[in-house]
């Protein structure tokens, strides 16, 4: 098999995708994880699961998966699904807006479709949610359409045994790998092949340390030939990371806390969070006091920093300081706005949280259960995270990322 430069089309002879076919096939059958999306061909599972899977890896999708079909166990239920329903069952996954389309896909295939998935890959482009990937990925694997699947583990496998020079993220480098891709295809049973290629770059063509000596195709990659394969595929220039300084309030009022809905069209619309925001002031605590006042008419009196969490979403590196605070008095008779509650903390488990604050209830949860403070308590100060202390959230693919 000869490198193709970047601008060449890339060609493979017959008898070399028989081959490279046969033996990813056989390692497959003898290696493949099983995996609880694997169960069947049903459309629903593989669709939820390619969603979930996303940006996020296997391990950390696998119990999220398990809890979202037991929720909503087939398209119907999905379609039919309560929005705070529906961000619980994705709470801790990031990326909202894959659970947000999913609901509106459903509700399309079953107002639309009849219920079942379409079979045309431009019709299946047309839902909420689906990209090129993922048509490609659920009409092979659910409808055994041979269309090639090209997430990143199976861009990194391609890149590496033909050798691919260039960002493959790019045009020429991308209609290249398709290209091979589509002719590596088998007509029989192309969705396991797609499984299969996605699988030896999960777990055997790995980004850093590919593990060669178990690779099916070691005998046909270039890039081993060449001693490339730790470099490539090649990387174009990642965009900036912004920073952002953020604070939010542990307002506590005879034993609860506030927590409040988020609005509008924001990021992580309709979760639930502390009060608080970014700013672009010095004086943290003051820009604090000042947005809840103004958001929810409360005053508020802020005690020392709880904690910091550091966090990424997206481009976006954050530093969340957490205050402890409590109310002053005159106190309000009622919350002004619908999206605010008091909540115990035992009931903090009925909202969909976003990632940091479900991080804050973790941290005082903790305390709770180490016996320096009683929930329910009314009025009584509860135990809170030491102010030194910094949480690093670790969610889907080592980030929270969110959109
Ligand atoms: S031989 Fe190594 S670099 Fe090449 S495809 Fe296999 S694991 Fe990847």
């Amino acid at each position: 098999m000869s490198k193709p430069a970047a601008t060449e089309a890339v060609y493979l002879p017959p008898a070399e995708i028989r081959r490279l076919q046969t033996r990813l096939l056989a390692w497959y059958r003898q290696n493949h994880r099983q995996l609880p999306w694997r169960e069947s061909r049903d459309f629903y599972p593989v669709w939820v699961s390619e969603v979930m899977l996303q940006q996020t890896q296997v391990q950390t999708v696998v119990p999220y998966f398990l809890r979202f079909m037991k929720a909503f166990p087939t398209l119907e239920d999905l379609a039919g699904a309560d929005t705070q329903d529906l961000l619980r069952s994705w709470a801790g996954l990031g990326y909202y807006s894959r659970a947000r389309n999913l609901r509106k896909a459903a509700r399309m295939l079953v107002k639309e479709h009849g219920g079942e998935f379409p079979r045309s890959y431009r019709e299946a482009l047309r839902l909420p949610g689906i990209g090129r990937y993922t048509a490609a990925a659920i009409l092979s694997i659910a409808f055994d359409q041979p269309l090639p699947a090209l997430d990143g583990n199976v861009v990194r496998v391609l890149s590496r045994l033909l050798c691919m020079r260039g960002d493959p993220a790019k045009s020429p480098v991308q209609g290249m790998l398709a290209a091979a891709g589509q002719q590596l295809l088998p007509v029989h049973r192309p969705g396991d092949f797609n499984q299969a290629l996605m699988e030896l770059g999960a777990t055997v063509c790995l980004p850093r340390n590919p593990r060669c000596l178990l690779c099916p195709w070691s005998s046909h990659c270039e890039a081993l030939k060449s001693g490339l394969q730790e470099r490539l595929p090649e990387k174009g220039k990642r965009s900036e990371m912004i920073s952002s300084r953020q604070a939010a309030a542990v307002i506590r009022h005879r034993g609860r806390f506030l927590i409040r809905r988020r609005s509008g069209s924001r990021l992580l619309q309709d979760l639930w969070e502390f009060p608080g925001g970014e700013f672009s002031r010095s004086d943290l605590a003051d820009s604090l006091v000042k947005r809840i006042q103004g958001d929810l008419d409360l005053s508020v009196r802020l005690g020392s920093p709880l904690t910091t969490i550091k966090h990424a979403v997206t481009n976006r590196r954050i530093t969340l300081t957490v205050y402890e605070a409590s109310l002053k008095p005159p106190l309000p008779p009622t919350l002004s706005i619908p999206e605010a509650r008091w909540i115990w903390l035992s009931q903090a488990g009925r909202y969909p949280l976003t990632a940091a604050a479900s991080r804050i209830v973790q941290a005082l949860m903790a305390e709770y259960s180490r016996g320096r403070g009683r929930a329910n308590s009314g009025g009584t100060r509860p135990g809170l995270p030491a102010p030194s202390k910094t949480l690093t959230i670790a969610g889907a693919g080592g980030k929270t990322r969110v959109h």
